[in-house]
């Protein structure tokens, strides 16, 4: 495990230069805001923290597989049954399939329960000819114009929706939404390519008989099928929420350390933040000598790092020896994002970097294949992703890693259990024309359901050929 470093405080980060940081004119009404978050218990424990670190740890070893996928910007709108139980099932039926090809465990991770806060370019954007704030996500402000303004309650009402979120996460999950012995809904009709419907269907029909057969035999009675881990994560952009939410807690013992005590603790407190199992710094706010980065170096949390065609090779070695000095396997998960027609001239340098350094087989390389093609279409510029630019990019990533002899551990994508058209392409043929007829992100475009079971179906068929 970590330390706290000896030079760090839960409030160091202020000293330091920030990108990103909202101006707030009212300060008192925020710190009425964030005293009252530090009243607050913790949204989630440090032993379920611990636990994902070490699944992590087994990531990083090439032994398991990280599906991490959310929305771009969750609303507080999207806390309700209906959103959360889509997504749950999504998520769990992408980790069946991957399980089945990539024939490792699949660590889940949502972005959700606080993915409330969005770096912008510009704090500015035109509407209707008229200059307003841009939205920065719902703990800062609203999207309606009437609701651009910051507005400190917001900080509170982000407690509540994500702790709302989490318990129904958690209430879903033990009460048998992921119980597998359940038909699970796998719509292949919009598959019109008959070589990708027998693909997919060989799939389904071996996941349902495997259920069925592990029903009949009773092999379903164990803890490991019945419940299924769902983490929670966000982008940690703004630091007086992060901070008001870390605690200094007793470090649960891990099954690699052995000075514990009878209870179960080692004897030692450490910083963990207590707002999302992971959490991670995004690609405009990771400079090295910057406020996100010093903030993040103190908390126990696994914390996920944005990597991109900006991020120089040196800057890489410097964020793993300033956030993970102890070089703890899998506390580091690099999240990579270049775009389809750059990450092969970028990736390679990135993974030697790491590789031949002091940090070999230590971090979790993570594939986001979305954030680098996103581009705008049509007369209003609407913002999209071609599927075959997302999955090129996840091909390329793959064979990348294959060829320097690392491992990707994982993949990061942006996805909504429901009928959107957003990206264009996949099965569906989705095109220009078709955004229009449900395009509901209020940030980047993501998956639909049926998009993402698709490239978990690709991924899946990659491991198996
Ligand atoms: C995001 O993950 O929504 C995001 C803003 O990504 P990035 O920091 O990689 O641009
Ligand atoms: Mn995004």
């Amino acid at each position: 495990m970590g330390q706290v470093p000896a030079d760090w405080t839960p409030d160091s980060w202020k000293s330091k230069p920030i990108k990103q940081s909202p101006d707030y004119p009212d300060q008192a009404a925020v710190a009425k805001s964030l005293s009252e978050l530090r009243r607050l218990p913790p949204i989630v424990h440090p032993r379920e923290i611990v636990r994902l670190k070490e699944h992590l740890r087994d990531v990083a070893r090439g032994e398991a597989f990280l599906l991490q996928g959310g929305d771009c910007a969750e609303l507080f709108d999207y806390c309700e049954q209906g959103a959360i139980e889509s997504k749950i099932k999504l998520l769990l039926q992408m980790s069946l399939v991957l399980i089945w090809g990539a024939d490792k465990r699949v660590v889940r991770i949502g972005r959700m329960a606080g993915q409330y806060a969005k770096p912008r370019s510009s704090p500015m954007e035109t509407v209707d000819g008229r200059q307003v704030p841009s939205f920065r996500g719902d703990i800062l402000n609203g999207f309606h114009l009437d609701e651009r303004d910051l507005d400190p309650n917001r900080l509170v009402r982000a407690y509540h929706h994500s702790s709302a979120t989490l318990n129904y996460i958690r209430a879903a999950i033990s009460s048998g939404i992921a119980d597998l012995h359940r038909p699970l809904d796998w719509g292949l009709g919009h598959v019109r390519d008959p070589a990708l419907k027998a693909k997919y269907s060989e799939a389904v029909n071996f996941l349902t008989d495997m259920l069925r057969f592990m029903h009949t035999v009773g092999a379903d009675k164990t803890d490991k099928l019945d419940t299924v881990d769902l983490f929670t994560s966000h982008e940690g952009l703004l630091l007086d929420y992060e901070q008001s939410l870390t605690r200094l807690l007793d470090s649960p013992s891990t099954s690699a350390s052995s000075s514990s005590n009878t209870k179960g603790h080692s004897n030692k407190k450490e910083y963990f933040d207590t707002s999302a199992h992971f959490l991670w710094i995004g690609d405009r706010t990771r400079q090295i000598d910057h406020a996100h980065v010093e903030f993040f170096r103190g908390i126990a949390n696994p914390i996920g790092i944005k990597v991109g065609p900006t991020t120089p090779v040196t800057d890489l070695l410097a964020l793993l020896r300033t956030l993970n000095p102890s070089r703890e396997q899998g506390k580091i998960t690099l999240i990579t994002r270049y775009g389809a027609g750059r990450v092969s001239s970028l990736l390679p340098a990135h993974i030697r970097a790491v590789e031949d350094s002091e940090y070999a087989r230590s971090v979790v390389w993570q594939c986001d294949p979305m954030h680098g093609n996103t581009q705008s279409v049509g007369l209003g510029g609407i913002k999209t992703r071609a599927f075959s630019d997302i999955f090129s990019e996840l091909q390329q990533t793959l064979r990348i890693h294959k060829e320097q002899g690392s491992y990707l551990g994982g993949v990061h994508l942006e996805l909504t259990g429901d009928a959107v058209t957003e990206c264009l392409g996949g099965s569906e043929g989705l095109d220009e024309d078709d955004l229009s007829t449900n395009y509901t992100s209020f940030c980047d475009p993501r998956l639909n359901e049926k998009q993402a079971l698709e490239l978990a179906f690709l991924i899946a068929d990659h491991y198996r050929s």
